[in-house]
């Protein structure tokens, strides 16, 4: 078993999924307490003390198995994406909470978007249509960077 998917199993405890049309969803469904991030589809909690570092040369290291993505670019990749690439769309959502929870990126989900008071059965249909997604957060200053040096052409414009 690829180190990334065993670390991602050894470093978070995840609830059962709460979408409503998981056959094999069990009749009292359960979801970690405390410190915890929510992925929509069920929340996660951190196990045995990760480390971001760890995460991020894992990360750097997989090969992907059905797609290749890079999860730091600092675009947005959501759960049907990063499913293609980790090989399951639960081990997905199970690293997009650890990322997360570590500092690695931010989650996007409809509530965290859009606001908390969005009803239940909207944020289960958008999310069923990939409204679950990271971005990392270092991207917004390395574009803002780019920006302030990005050589001025202004004066080679002619009108035509
Ligand atoms: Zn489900």
């Amino acid at each position: 078993m690829n180190d990334l998917v065993s670390y991602v199993q050894n470093h978070i405890e995840r609830g059962s999924c709460q979408c409503g049309k998981c056959f094999d969803a069990p009749a009292e469904p359960k979801q970690p307490t405390g410190h915890t991030a929510d992925v929509v589809f069920f929340k996660v909690k951190v196990l045995n003390d990760p480390k971001a570092d760890e995460l991020k040369s894992l990360i750097a290291s997989y090969p992907g198995v059905f797609t290749k993505t890079d999860l730091l670019d600092g675009k947005e990749h959501n759960y049907l994406e990063v499913g293609g690439w980790i090989g399951d769309q639960g081990l997905a959502l199970m690293l997009m909470g650890l990322g997360e929870l570590v500092g690695l990126w931010k989650l996007l989900t409809p509530r965290s978007v859009l606001g908390n008071e969005l009803p239940d059965d909207l944020v289960q249909q958008m999310a069923g249509m990939g409204f679950v997604a990271i971005q990392s957060g270092n991207h917004v200053s390395e574009l803002v960077e780019k920006l302030d040096h990005t050589p001025d052409y202004s004066d080679h414009y002619t009108n035509i």
